[in-house]
């Protein structure tokens, strides 16, 4: 048996421990990590192990060695599961044989402790309300070891850091009620490729509550120099789930999704449901129209950005009727291919670096409704001569998505139902007023720490009347199953500002 190995069947535990029998041993310590039913208040029904094989394997093996040396054991090995878990299993397993017990119980514990520390292994949680979600495991090979702690039932308390955006909420234009925005707001990026990488660590970085990543790529070798994020040893793994990982490990508030499939006319709307706004961040010209004829029709905002070679534009679209869209400025639909792209044309690492960090910023500036780029221009910006364009970008009267988006769409699409906070202070300093849907029992169980009105939901109707249309409310519940329930009813009654805490009370911090 190897030292460290990975396997995605079933452990076999008894006959893991017969390999370890060795008569010149008096003492066996094995320790045994389960998958258990629930993480930070989710109720999980299974799990999947992922990891970076070839890396994990080296290491692994060089820990096992170096418990082996240092504690004197006679016999050590550790196998981790990979692949999908059920409730129950095993997911790793150490077994330690030596002369004496004392060595065996503590080479034991340093094995899964350095395993757990510095494998760079990742766990897909599926949670019983259909959502999953990547939970980074502990320090995860990332050598700041700044990550979450988790639960198994073994691990000692590591220092547990906590994302600070003090350094922009400094800023005057941002502040408590802008990071609060930000964490209300939900980005679905198109791409994680050279302008998707820096868009996507700085939206982590800053708090952005919720990411969506499509990319239906693979890593390969030749992305590397603009694509620095990733790690050689990543080739052939998804782009969706690397990226995933990475915004996780950079931000473990960030809610974020990995969707590895090409966006279509046929899963477009659906990836788009939920998001504040979309950042076009791919490499061609199919994905770029369907994504503006997408932002015509369900009247969302998209931020165009382009590379190619040395030069680089960003547009925005905001899919309203009086504004440009791409083909009111490109009227010959552009064929993919027409224009290179990366692919074939070239380009520096760097310049998608540029735009990528351009890009991110718009897209800040827009959820926290601070100027820049307006949606009848474009700006162009040539990384040789370093001149930069503000070109006007017109609304064409004869402009055929346009026409089409017309007809379909005569009124603008409500705004978004549920919103994420972290806690409720941070909905106040966005500006919300709190409706609790709860009934009386249930307030006086568990009561808000805020400042509400009380409007269970067998009166909702009746009192909607008494409420203010031109007041943001934020509907409560335990849950947040009601409160979305009982939000699109007084919408119903004309109250289009009411949204729903989505998770509800339990999903507020501990501190909140
Ligand atoms: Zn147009």
């Amino acid at each position: 048996m190897k030292a460290f190995e990975f396997s995605n069947v079933v452990l076999d535990t008894a006959a893991l421990q017969d390999e370890m029998r060795d008569v010149t041993c008096g003492g066996f310590a094995a320790f045994e990590g389960w998958v258990r039913n629930h993480n930070e208040g989710l109720e999980v029904t299974r799990l999947e192990y992922e990891a970076f094989a070839e890396l994990a394997e080296k290491e692994g093996a060089r820990i096992v060695e170096e418990a082996r040396v240092k504690f004197g054991v006679t016999r050590a090995a550790c196998v981790h599961r990979v692949g999908s878990l059920a409730l129950g299993d095993v997911a790793v397993w150490v077994g330690v044989s030596a002369a004496h017990r004392d060595e065996a119980f503590r080479a034991c514990r340093y094995i899964i402790d350095e395993v757990k520390h510095r494998l760079p292994i990742w766990k897909k949680e599926h949670y019983v309300n259909g959502d999953s979600g990547w939970v980074n495991c502990e320090r995860c090979a990332m050598p700041a070891a700044h990550t979450h702690e988790h639960h198994e039932h073994h691990h000692e308390h590591a220092p547990i850091h906590t994302p600070d955006y003090s350094r922009q909420i400094a800023l005057r234009e941002v502040g408590a009620e802008g990071q609060a925005r930000l964490r209300g707001a939900s980005v679905l990026v198109v791409g994680a490729g050279g302008l998707g990488v820096p868009v996507l660590q700085y939206l982590a970085g800053a708090g952005v509550g919720r990411i969506g990543i499509v990319d239906a790529d693979r890593l390969e070798p030749s992305n590397l120099h603009r694509q620095t994020w990733y790690a050689l040893a990543d080739c052939g793994r998804e782009k969706s789930t690397l990226a995933a990982q990475r915004v996780q490990a950079l931000n473990p508030e960030v809610r974020v999704e990995s969707h590895a499939l090409r966006l279509d006319n046929g899963n477009a709307e659906r990836l788009a449901a939920g998001h504040d706004l979309i950042l076009d961040c791919s490499d061609n010209f199919a994905t770029k129209f369907l994504l503006n004829d997408l932002a015509l029709r369900i009247r969302k905002p998209v931020l165009f950005a382009s590379v190619y070679q040395y030069e680089g534009q960003l547009q925005l679209v905001r899919g309203d009727d009086a504004t440009a869209c791409l083909r009111c400025v490109w009227p010959e639909a552009t064929r993919d291919g027409l224009v290179g792209n990366c692919a074939e044309a070239g380009v520096l690492g760097p310049v998608p670096g540029v735009f990528g960090s351009l890009q991110a910023l718009e897209a800040l500036k827009i959820l926290l409704g601070l100027p820049g780029l307006t949606a009848n221009e474009m700006l162009i910006f040539d990384l040789v001569s370093l001149n930069t364009q503000r070109l006007r970008a017109r609304r064409a009267a004869d402009c055929d998505a346009h026409r089409r988006a017309g007809a379909v769409v005569a009124t603008p699409a409500p705004p978004e139902l549920e919103l994420t906070f972290a806690t409720l202070a941070e909905a106040q300093a966005a500006g919300y007023t709190f409706i609790d849907v709860r009934d009386a029992r249930e307030r006086a169980e568990e009561p808000l720490p805020a400042p509400a009105l009380n409007l269970p939901m067998s009166k909702l109707l009746s009192d909607a009347a008494t409420l203010d249309a031109d007041l943001r409310y934020l509907l409560v519940c335990a849950t947040g199953k009601r409160s979305a329930a009982a939000a699109n009813l007084l919408r119903s009654q004309g109250l289009r500002e009411c949204r729903s805490l989505r998770g509800g009370i339990r999903g507020l911090k501990a501190t909140a």
